[in-house]
């Protein structure tokens, strides 16, 4: 898709702060960190939210918090906690069109979140 920012990251058209990449998903620190630690976990494919990906291709999800945990360990949030969100659709909050997941740690997180 043209012009959309995380697919343009996906590509490498656009530098990022990269902390793991496959053939199927790349991990990115966040612009605007929420807490120390903030990742966002992105299928190289463009999906606009997790409501556009197709059954047939569900895996790919599951992919993305197989990464996220592999990365909590190693980024040193997985004893302690951490938190996985996607926001979806304007309500849900989602700023960004492409499908992601959220990582965030290294701070307590309050429930209900805002
Ligand atoms: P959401 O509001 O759930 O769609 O999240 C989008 C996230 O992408 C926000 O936390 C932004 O700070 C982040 N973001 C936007 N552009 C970039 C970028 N070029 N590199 C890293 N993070 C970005």
């Amino acid at each position: 898709m043209d012009k959309c920012i995380f697919c343009m990251i996906a590509n490498g058209e656009i530098p990022t702060n990269k902390v793991y990449e496959d053939d199927r998903v790349i991990a990115f620190y966040d612009l605007e960190p929420q807490a120390p630690v903030h990742v966002l976990i992105v299928p190289k494919k463009h999906y606009e939210s997790i409501l556009a990906v197709p059954a047939e291709e569900s895996c790919v999800v599951g992919h993305m918090f197989q990464v996220a945990s592999k990365l909590a360990h190693e980024l040193g949030i997985a004893e302690k906690g951490f938190r996985l969100v996607i926001n979806t659709g304007k309500e849900g909050g989602q700023s960004v069109p492409h499908l992601h997941l959220h990582m965030t740690g290294g701070r307590e997180h309050g429930w209900p979140a805002g």
